[in-house]
């Protein structure tokens, strides 16, 4: 598949807010005209399953129909991940289990599911991690600078088309202590950092990389309805010079999430399915 490939970073649990304060690699970017920055509305209710499905289907979960985290099934096709795979390409994710269970298989096999090679789901390539038996102190989360590396093994490797990048630990911060403290926006500006050494090795193998969240955080450490801190996640495009020209920089008003699966499909020139109706960002 000779097209333009594409990274997904999805950073779980980071409220627009917190991006924009703690993320400063990513909003140099922004501030310098290489990347646009989108505030972006996510999906209700504003939990993990729903969201991810949401994120790469472009439909709401009111209509995929997985509205809890308790609802632990495949996402039904098609979704950014079928798509490619239907054309010809390849798929590679370094991410949570629940991706796992929504794109390759449900349910969740602890060890047969935990690391996938040219397998025949729709994620070929992947490398999942569990959160089983996480406290606060110990997240039971793999570090935010292998997630990145991971993805770059994958990315030698197999070239994927399309590659999903996915760090959990803003979540499980969240949840511990709460969005307005120190570990959060630490664990916010952490990924940051990781991605100021990954993203320009990712770019420069010729890969367009957008970064966004699933839902955001509360200052009480919780999220899944509509608070003002809940839905609100940022939205970047890591275009480059070459593509923004001088279009680049911070975008007004607020999009919706279900524009993310259209968006990812219109860049790499794949037919966008007549179920994904919110029209692309680009
Ligand atoms: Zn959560």
């Amino acid at each position: 598949m000779d097209r333009q490939k594409v990274i997904l970073v999805m950073i779980d649990a980071l409220g627009d807010a917190a991006a924009r304060a703690q993320c400063g690699y990513l909003m140099g970017l922004v501030e310098a005209g290489q990347a646009r920055l989108w505030r972006m509305q996510a999906v209700l209710p504003s939990l993990s399953l729903p969201a991810y499905t949401s994120l790469h289907s472009g439909t709401a979960p009111a209509e995929h129909g997985l509205v809890s985290n308790d609802l632990q099934a495949m996402a039904p096709a098609p979704h950014v991940f079928s798509v490619v795979r239907e054309a010809g390409g390849v798929t590679a994710a370094v991410a949570e289990r629940l991706y796992a269970l929504l794109f390759n298989a449900a349910p969740f096999d602890d060890v047969e599911h935990l690391d996938v090679t040219d397998g025949p789901g729709w994620v070929t390539h992947g490398r999942f991690y569990t959160e089983v038996r996480h406290t606060r102190f110990n997240p039971s989360m793999p570090g935010d600078h292998d997630i990145c590396n991971s993805a770059t093994l994958l990315l030698r490797r197999h070239a994927p088309d399309y590659l999903l990048v996915h760090s959990a630990a803003a979540d499980a911060v969240g949840h511990a202590f709460g969005a307005d403290s120190f570990e959060y926006r630490h664990q916010v500006w952490n990924m940051d950092n990781e991605l100021a050494l990954a993203i320009p090795v990712w770019r420069a193998a010729g890969y367009r990389v957008l970064v966004t969240s699933d839902h955001g955080m509360s200052a009480e450490g919780r999220h899944g309805g509509a608070e003002a801190d809940m839905r609100p996640v940022p939205f970047w495009d890591i275009c480059g010079p070459e593509i923004c020209g001088s279009d680049g920089g911070e975008r007004e008003g607020t999009v919706s999430q279900l524009a993310v699966a259209p968006t990812i499909l219109k860049i790499m020139g794949l037919p966008i399915p007549q179920s994904m109706r919110t029209p692309p960002l680009v």
